[in-house]
């Protein structure tokens, strides 16, 4: 089979004509970004074509039902750790440079004294993350931006594994009904609450698990973000 020629950037609705056979009126069709000799992204936005799932398939050389299946999981996956990325570095990118190493190395120990320069790889990151949510070849461009962070309440148990993650509600009223029925939660479990700021869900997991300083730049850059702001 030698290397594959594409790998499969995401599935999208909006384009229904197969750039491969010319066939209209497909329902969905595959975003292919070619690949070099050695398996390397070939190309940018403007060299992914579109595949209906049959022809992607052949091109593949799967199933087409494998094709959709990989196409989703691989957009999404794609998605979901730019959001993670960007929920834990986006609030130390203008921290000084000694948290920002702090933040990054503690994330990853194993890069210590190698060389790599966390502000430059932190910046690489990002860059790379916010790419990933403007890219439209998939649909339209996903929120990017710390003033996009959602609050929520983490659970945490007492060996710090999260026993539970919600969204904070906007409502006065009805986030401190929520930190009330938190904190009695906590207590039953001999565990703690936090309240952490980022683009979903399992971001804010992500966060949740980080060290202290990674929390407090996390907090900071979440007020910094909506002082005076009383519509979000
Ligand atoms: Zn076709």
């Amino acid at each position: 089979m030698g290397i594959p020629k594409w790998t499969i950037k995401g599935i999208v609705d909006d384009f229904d004509e197969c750039g491969c056979c010319g066939r209209r009126g497909l329902k969905r069709t595959v975003a292919l970004m070619p690949l070099d000799a050695d398996g390397n992204e070939d190309g940018t936005a403007e060299d992914v074509v579109y595949y209906g799932t049959s022809c992607a398939a052949t091109a593949l050389g799967r199933t087409q039902g494998k094709v959709t299946d990989t196409a989703r999981a691989a957009q999404a996956e794609r998605d979901a750790y730019a959001r993670r990325i960007i929920s834990i570095y986006a609030p130390v990118e203008f921290a000084h440079v000694r948290d920002k190493a702090r933040v990054y190395y503690r994330r990853n120990q194993h890069q210590r004294d190698t060389g790599v320069k966390a502000t430059e790889v932190v910046a690489k990151l990002l860059a790379e993350a916010r790419a990933t949510l403007a890219d439209t070849t998939t649909g339209p461009a996903r929120p990017s931006r710390i003033e996009d962070f959602r609050r929520y309440l983490v659970i945490l148990t007492s060996d710090r594994r999260i026993h539970l993650v919600r969204r904070v509600p906007r409502d006065e009223a009805k986030r401190q009904e929520q930190d009330t029925a938190a904190q009695r939660r906590a207590d039953e479990i001999r565990g703690s609450v936090l309240v952490v700021a980022a683009l979903d869900a399992e971001a804010a997991r992500e966060v949740a698990h980080a060290d202290d300083l990674t929390r407090e730049w996390n907090t900071r850059a979440w007020q910094a973000a909506h002082v005076g702001s009383h519509t979000t």
